[in-house]
């Protein structure tokens, strides 16, 4: 439970408070606090379970493709002429795999990609099965056979990623960002809890609000009971509404990089599990960009001690959080929680905003 603070947690607490003090983020004068205007899957960690729980948790069809590397007819599969906006991943692990954006018609009969969705989501491997000599593709996370990889797909990759449709489930986009409304973006951010994500990022003049909850993973509507379990595969993550004329993107990253470990994969300091996991769920292609360059520019710079493993994946379905989990800290700020992780984590983001200690 978040709640309790055993002598393990606050040693890993102390630890996280000295390693964000360390990491100081060059001055942006752009960001400024409320009230002061004017002045980012990574989980490829393993998942491993014996044959007869596959058995168990997948249908006859996908146990025997995902773990005895069989193979769907063409034309059979239930996404090879699908083409809806969102992201599919393994059918076995819930891990992404593929963003629809990659997508294109074969004429295969078989779902296939230009490449994948996310970095390392996939391992390829040599098969000369058949007489033939393959590059079988595998899900990284749980080794579930996916399918393979030929050299005839379309540029700028050149690459043809053959997927079996049991391999895969799909979850819609994200709805599209509304640009002319009311002049507001969206960004999505999973860095560990969110109650933290959700205080920090409400301190910022140009963020019109901050809702938590639930993405990427490959349950409908799930609870915070189930998502805790980590096995949902979703994060919990921060999702915001901005005004871009006020706060950029890169402005939110900048905060994103300083709230949280990005070197830590699948935990924020007592907080373990895929659900605490470092990502960035992009809702433009713009965004992808900007991510990426900020992650390989940080790396460049070796502004953390470890590389970071933050994942960069397309947003898909946010479900909104419990009542009780929106502006948590302000509405517990007294609690231990509150007062050991998250308000040294506002403390960073007041100094790196001009070093105000003043909301
Ligand atoms: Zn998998």
């Amino acid at each position: 439970m978040k709640t309790e603070l055993g002598p393990y947690r606050l040693a890993v607490l102390l630890l996280s408070a000295l390693f964000l003090a360390v990491y100081t983020l060059a001055s942006r004068q752009s960001i400024a606090l409320k009230g002061r205007r004017g002045g980012e899957s990574n989980m490829t960690k393993k998942l491993v379970k014996s044959d007869g729980e596959w058995q168990k948790t997948l249908t006859s069809e996908q146990y025997r493709i995902l773990r005895k590397c069989g193979t769907e007819r063409a034309f059979t599969g239930k996404y090879w002429d699908h083409h809806e906006d969102g992201v599919y991943s393994c059918a076995g692990c819930g891990q992404t795999l593929f963003a629809s954006e990659d997508k294109f018609d074969s004429g295969s009969g078989w779902p296939s990609f230009r490449e994948p969705g996310t970095e390392n989501s996939v391992s390829e491997h040599t098969d000369n099965s058949l007489g033939m000599s393959r590059t079988e593709v595998k899900c990284s996370r749980c080794g579930g056979h996916l399918g393979h990889v030929f050299n005839d797909g379309p540029k700028p990759t050149g690459l043809r990623y053959c997927i079996n449709s049991a391999a895969l489930n799909f979850s819609r986009a994200d709805k599209p960002v509304k640009k002319i409304d009311d002049g507001l973006e969206t960004a999505t951010f999973g860095a560990g809890c969110f109650w933290c994500t959700d205080a920090a990022f409400e301190l910022l003049d140009g963020v019109e609000s901050v809702k938590v909850g639930y993405m990427g993973g490959h349950v409908d509507k799930p609870t915070y009971k189930q998502v805790c379990t980590g096995r949902t595969g979703h994060a919990e993550v921060a999702q915001i509404k901005y005004d871009p004329k006020r706060v950029s993107f890169a402005d939110l990253l900048d905060i994103f990089w300083i709230v949280h470990d990005p070197t830590t994969l699948n935990r924020q300091g007592g907080d373990v599990g895929t659900q605490y996991r470092s990502v960035i769920f992009y809702h433009t292609p713009e965004q992808k960009e900007a991510a990426e360059k900020a992650k390989r520019k940080l790396d460049a710079e070796k502004k953390f001690q470890r590389p970071i493993v933050t994942e960069i994946t397309k947003a898909s379905e946010f479900f909104e959080a419990e009542n009780c989990h929106q502006d948590y800290y302000s509405n517990n700020s007294a609690a231990p929680y509150c007062q050991a992780v998250i308000a040294p984590k506002l403390k960073n983001v007041r100094d790196a905003t001009q070093g105000t200690r003043q909301r």
